[in-house]
């Protein structure tokens, strides 16, 4: 029987699967449980979060369960342990490394069209020391994230992605896509502000992606283990 709570799961609420991770009470293990047709599940409940200010194409449940039964062949076989469970949070935290890559990139491309053709006091903004400082800061930043996207996803054809490595390039590139789509909108001015030209949007994205999939404090805790063999986590 499943018991307990999670929020903010994506696209739960149109999933016809669901895998739950929950702790077996009886021995301490960690477990993945295969919810199937989970609107139809008694004792399960989903609801939508509404109001969410970024990544809002992706739908987010609050998801409640109370007593649910699935059968034990439902259990899946191989992971045991929350060392289990990290394994899928490594490679996720990869995923998202290059999502913030993308939406950094994005947001660069456009400031750099803008500025090009955007004109004030009779000449392209792009002409300006210090709009030309932004732009350079973010082609700069964006490379530097791919590269390091790069890096850490030739690692895992290697096999030699490490806990730490996989959260340093999500803790990196959540904080350079949050910088990067600033500058962005900086550039754009007052029309850095309309939703119509995607810059705000881009930038709100970056605030979902900064605290998903380990927020930037818990990958900088795993980091800081890996470099000193020592928990900082309370
Ligand atoms: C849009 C969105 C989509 C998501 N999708 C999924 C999903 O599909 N599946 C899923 O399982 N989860 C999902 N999540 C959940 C996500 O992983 C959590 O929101 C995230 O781990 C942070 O947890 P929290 O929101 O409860 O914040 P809290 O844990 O309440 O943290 C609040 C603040 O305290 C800090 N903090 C917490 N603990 C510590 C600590 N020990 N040391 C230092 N600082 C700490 C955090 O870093 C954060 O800054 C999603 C979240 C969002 C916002």
């Amino acid at each position: 029987m499943l018991n307990g709570a999670k929020r903010w799961i994506g696209n739960a609420e149109i999933a016809d699967v669901l895998i739950i991770w929950a702790r077996d009470e009886e021995d301490g293990s960690i477990g993945a449980f295969v919810v199937e047709d989970p609107r139809n599940t008694p004792g399960l409940e989903m609801s939508n979060i509404g109001g969410k200010i970024g990544k809002r194409a992706v739908w987010n449940a609050d998801i409640t369960l109370t007593n649910v039964r699935i059968p034990v062949e439902n259990r899946l076989a191989k992971p045991r342990s929350f060392r289990d469970a990290g394994k899928v949070l490594i490679l996720g935290r990869v995923g998202v490394a290059w999502e913030a890559a993308g939406i950094a990139s994005a947001a660069a491309e456009m400031a750099i069209a803008y500025a090009r053709q955007r004109q004030q006091f009779g000449r392209s903004i792009a002409s300006f020391q210090l709009i030309q400082h932004k732009l350079v800061e973010m082609a700069t930043e964006v490379s530097l994230m791919q590269m390091l996207c790069l890096q850490v996803t030739n690692l895992i054809a290697q096999g030699a992605l490490t806990e730490g490595l996989a959260s340093m390039a999500k803790y990196n590139n959540a904080r350079k896509a949050r910088y990067v789509t600033q500058l962005a909108r900086e550039t754009m001015g007052g029309n850095g502000l309309l939703i119509e030209n995607h810059v705000a949007r881009l930038m709100m994205d970056a605030e979902v992606v900064y605290t998903y999939e380990g927020s930037n404090e818990i990958n900088l805790l795993i980091l800081g283990r890996e470099l000193t063999g020592i928990s900082a986590f309370t």
